[in-house]
């Protein structure tokens, strides 16, 4: 288990625009859809997780 206390190495989750697949972006990544290549993301807001 890692603990994100890096917030920087934490990659980001980005929805994809055509196809909506989550797709986890590390920031040295390319912005680009896994399942279908579009290049078109939406950076996901991060919620609080309350447990
Ligand atoms: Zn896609």
């Amino acid at each position: 288990m890692d603990q994100t206390k890096e917030p920087a190495k934490v990659p980001m989750t980005y929805t994809c625009g055509d196809c909506h697949h989550e797709n986890e972006i590390k920031p040295r990544d390319p912005i680009r859809c896994r399942e279908c290549g579009y290049r078109v993301m939406y950076k996901k807001r991060t919620k609080r997780c309350i447990l």
